[in-house]
């Protein structure tokens, strides 16, 4: 099997402006940011979607959210507030099939999003 987009960003492959790192999961910044700070949480094994994950993804889907809110507050963003977001599909805009969770902030977020 081929590595994904952010298997090759985890084995330091693509470059990549990483903002943590731990045993299961890694944070960078995305190369097309959508917001003044646009961050990836990853990890650091394969789930392909959130619509693909099992049971036991379950430990790993709450640390990649409990990650999210610890480096906002590391990078001083957590009281302004930020969104996360995951993509699944077609409709949900899935560009990269390798699960990850967008950490946007910054600016005054829209809401309904488009
Ligand atoms: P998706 O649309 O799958 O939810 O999100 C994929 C994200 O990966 C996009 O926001 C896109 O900008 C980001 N991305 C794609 N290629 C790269 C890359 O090579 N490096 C980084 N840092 N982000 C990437």
């Amino acid at each position: 099997m081929s590595k994904t987009l952010f298997e090759k960003i985890r084995d330091r492959e693509i470059p990549a402006a990483f903002v943590y790192e731990d045993d299961r999961c890694i944070c960078f910044k995305d190369i097309g940011p959508q917001a003044p700070v646009h961050l990836l949480v990853v990890p650091k094994t394969v789930i392909v979607r959130i619509n693909e994950a099992v049971e036991s993804d379950e430990s790993i889907l709450g640390h990649l959210l409990l990650v999210a809110a610890k480096v906002a507050r590391q990078e001083g963003f957590a009281e302004d507030g930020f969104r996360l977001v995951i993509n699944n599909g077609p409709h949900g805009g899935e560009a990269v099939p390798h699960l990850h969770v967008h950490v946007l902030a910054g600016r005054q977020l829209e809401w309904p999003p488009g």
